[in-house]
């Protein structure tokens, strides 16, 4: 495995991956790697010759207030889970990727400001414009995300579609923890107690596609009794509960065959995500 740091380096090497027809496959992630990253490195060494795994803990998509600082690193942990998994790291400064004169945003519009964009506004510009610079870098042929961010997920399509960037996407399931939690770099700030409470989001969902499946198709009282079941729990608060198009990611009104369920939730201080699809009778 090729450490690399630097973006014209990296360049030259897809440059000669590219020139012996290699297909190649690219991980983004921002590192403190975890099970469910290892999942995506997994799934791009199946289906390309050559795996890229990005780690970069990107500051455009942290609001001033947030955790970047805090942000758990690793860097040499990391870069060992790598070495079985892929065939180069990515791991550029962040005065490589957006040096002081950089001036260019991508916003996927009316997509980046509902959900999460809601209370981390900003957010998703800083995710499309990273995204959008790696896809530019690399030039892969797939590129894999995790449906644990939904709308990353959503975001990330529509800006491969609308800006014309010939990359297959993949989004892949949500690993969990063997009681529910969907696995996150973040689930190394709860404290024990916490880390035991965070379950709630997993359970909250479990519920929720119990209830759709038993023929309740309104979304509003569904809500009620998810934030009813999560306020329950004392290290609980409830950042929203929606139930939405899996594509447009706006509103439904009634739960007609699928619907995404996405939800944040403080545990403690830790804002975590979760989100399931549910499925009416
Ligand atoms: P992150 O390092 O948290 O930015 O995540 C990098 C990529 O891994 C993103 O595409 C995430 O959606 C994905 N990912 C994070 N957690 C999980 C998980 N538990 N299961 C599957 N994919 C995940």
């Amino acid at each position: 495995m090729k450490i690399i740091k630097k973006i014209t380096l990296l360049q030259k090497h897809v440059t000669a991956l590219r020139r012996r027809r290699r297909a190649v496959g690219l991980v983004p992630t921002m590192g403190y790697l975890h099970e469910g990253h290892l999942s995506l490195m997994r799934r791009a060494r199946r289906e390309n010759d050559a795996v890229i795994v990005s780690i970069f803990v990107n500051p455009l998509q942290f609001g001033p207030a947030e955790d970047f600082k805090q942000y758990p690193r690793d860097l040499s942990r990391d870069l060992g889970l790598l070495r079985a998994a892929c065939d180069i790291a990515f791991a550029p400064s962040a005065r490589e990727m957006f040096p002081d004169d950089f001036t260019t945003f991508v916003e996927v519009k009316g997509y980046s400001d509902l959900l999460c964009g809601g209370s981390r506004p900003g957010h998703f510009v800083g995710v499309a414009t990273v995204v959008c610079k790696l896809l530019n870098i690399i030039g892969p042929d797939r590129a894999y995300f995790g449906q644990k961010d939904a709308q990353q997920a959503v975001i990330i399509r529509k800006l491969a579609k609308d800006l014309n960037v010939s990359v297959a996407i993949r989004i892949l399931p949500t690993v969990r923890e063997k009681d529910g939690l969907a696995m996150s770099s973040r689930n190394a700030y709860l404290s024990s107690q916490e880390r035991q409470e965070a379950v709630v989001l997993f359970q909250a969902l479990k519920s929720a596609e119990r209830l759709v499946a038993g023929g309740q198709k309104d979304p509003s009282r569904l809500i009620a009794v998810l934030r009813d079941f999560i306020g329950r729990s004392a290290a609980a608060r409830v950042d929203y509960i929606e139930v939405v198009d899996k594509e447009t990611l706006r509103p439904v009104k009634k739960i007609e065959k699928e619907a995404l369920l996405a939800l944040a939730v403080y545990i403690g201080g830790t804002r975590l995500i979760d989100n399931t699809l549910l499925r009416a009778r």
